[in-house]
């Protein structure tokens, strides 16, 4: 079939992950357009400014660099060029219902000697998980994160004593009991499960990768908020030639002849592209934009997987600073697992939650006017579904955060200046996100693992998928190497049809 060889990679979507593809595609000679629905690039990544106060709206805990800074090596730059990244300390400050507070940090002097404080005997036990979770990134790694997806080949390659250290079949929590006592310990380990949207009763004990990236590796603050660091990526695309189209919706994309070979828009106009590389979430994908003729029984089986974990989130105006507040802070609930069967067997976001609470203007003043913070607190929350109705319950859920945080000697309710929220509703819409999930597929169930569809697409030639619910998964650092992985697999397709 006739294709013009003038026709440029499309990209659907300028969330991070298809940035990152169009970067990868544009520094290996191709001529790239991204199609966004949005007025603004960073999908998930988004920013709100209103009565003097900025807020980042979506990511906030930024990890494993190496994996950002090799984005922009790729294409022969530096990310420092780019924007700053300082170090964030402590990693989080941790508030526990008893009054305890905890910093965890990557002094791991420090962090043992506060470990000894309240739990003495699980000072060797914390050490023998980070050397736990340190084996485990060096596998799993390898396998599920830094390479194209797993396949039987991949896995045999790796020799059987490593492949034993792959700690699928554990849950998380699982795995902690068998290293520390204290349920202060196993609730802060147990929290990485929450940065892929799940349980830590119930995803796999793989995941303790994450607890390794962060508490070894450590968190970085991107100077000016985290939305510089889509500033960054959009930047780099511009100045190497990447055509960013905002305010573009995709509508559909065309098959002919098994291949994609353009888009429409909803304005009407359509697109003739010799690849197209979707950002959006690929569920949707299947439900949305491929012709349901070609996709039907995998939009089904696509549909029936449970989604990820989503997200609640209040952007608050405060009057007043908060000295003993640290970047980022957890306030845990007084029942983690009451909390998290709740979350994901009742599907409702529970009355007591444990709450996230970041403060940008505390590193960056201009983000609010002077003597208040923006703080931005996020709750876990189901996937959308019949069970939990946002527009009936987001005013008592925000109500009953605030609450909490009073009873935890945060009463801000008198000092608000404005409040707005986020719902897992709004996520969809702003994102395409099936279900408003933050995170692909649910980690809850291990087979998820092999489940998550691939970087190319296994029912129309030239399309490939880039972002969080793809390889190698969801936040900030996987949906830029997945970028890199889609544009490879693209970029090799390309070669051969040549
Ligand atoms: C509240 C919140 C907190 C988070 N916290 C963290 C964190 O602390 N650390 C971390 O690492 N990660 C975090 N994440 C997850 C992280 O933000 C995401 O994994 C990541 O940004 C997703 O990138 P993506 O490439 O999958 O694209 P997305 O961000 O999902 O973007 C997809 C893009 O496609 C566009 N699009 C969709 N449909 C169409 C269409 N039909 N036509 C044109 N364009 C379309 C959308 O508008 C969007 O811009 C958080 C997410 C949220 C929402």
């Amino acid at each position: 079939m006739h294709i013009s060889e003038s026709a440029p990679l499309v990209v659907i979507g300028a969330g991070l992950g298809g940035l990152s593809a169009a970067i990868h595609l544009v520094a290996a000679g191709e001529r790239v357009v991204i199609l966004e629905q949005n007025t603004a690039v960073g999908g998930k990544m988004s920013l709100l400014q209103a009565d003097g106060f900025t807020w980042d709206c979506g990511p906030s805990v930024i990890t494993m660099r190496p994996a950002l800074e090799n984005l922009f090596a790729a294409a022969g730059r530096r990310l420092a060029d780019y924007v700053t990244l300082s170090p964030v300390a402590p990693l989080t400050r941790y508030f526990y219902p008893d009054g305890t507070v905890f910093d965890a940090t990557r002094d791991l002097p420090d962090m043992l000697r506060q470990i000894a404080a309240f739990a003495p005997h699980d000072v060797e036990g914390y050490l023998a998980f980070l050397s736990h979770a340190a084996a485990l990134h060096r596998v799993a790694g390898q396998l599920f994160i830094y390479n194209d997806p797993p396949t039987l080949a991949s896995a045999f390659g790796i020799p059987l004593r490593d492949v034993l250290k792959v700690d699928i079949w554990r849950t998380m929590h699982g795995a902690h009991r068998t290293y520390v006592r204290s349920p202060k310990l196993q609730q802060l380990l147990g929290r990485f499960a929450t940065y892929v949207g799940g349980s830590p009763y119930q995803t796999s004990a793989v995941y303790n990768v994450i607890a390794h990236v962060e508490l070894s590796d450590g968190i970085w603050y991107p100077q000016g908020g985290a939305y510089q660091l889509a500033r960054a990526y959009q930047r780099l695309a511009e100045e190497l030639g990447v055509e960013i189209r905002t305010g573009s919706r995709v509508t559909g994309i065309t098959v002919k002849e098994g291949c994609a070979r353009g888009v429409s828009l909803a304005d009407g106009d359509y697109l003739e592209a010799r690849a197209v590389i979707a950002n959006v979430d690929v569920t949707t994908v299947y439900r949305e934009l491929l012709p349901p003729e070609i996709a039907l029984r995998r939009r089904r089986s696509l549909s029936r997987i449970e989604p990820s974990g989503s997200g609640f989130a209040l952007l608050l105006g405060i009057e007043g600073t908060f000295p003993a507040l640290a970047q980022h802070n957890i306030f845990f609930s007084s029942d983690y697992r009451r909390e998290f069967e709740a979350l994901f067997r009742r599907r409702i976001v529970p009355r007591e939650a444990t709450i996230y609470v970041t403060a940008t203007s505390k590193a960056d003043p201009e983000h609010a006017p002077e003597g208040c913070e923006n703080w931005f607190v996020l709750v876990n929350a189901p996937p959308i579904g019949p069970e939990f109705d946002w527009e009936l319950e987001a005013g008592a859920v925000a109500d009953a955060i605030l609450a909490q945080l009073a009873d935890y000697g945060y009463d801000v309710r008198s000092r608000l200046r404005c409040q707005y929220h986020l719902t897992p509703r709004d996520i969809a819409e702003h994102t395409g996100a099936w279900r408003g999930a933050l995170y692909g597929l649910s980690p809850n169930d291990p087979l998820n693992v092999l489940r998550r569809p691939i970087n190319r697409a296994s029912e129309v030639r030239s399309l490939y998928f880039a972002g969080g619910t793809t390889h190698p998964g969801g936040g900030v650092p996987m949906v830029t190497l997945s970028g890199g992985v889609a544009a490879r697999m693209a970029l090799a397709d390309l070669l051969k049809a040549d």
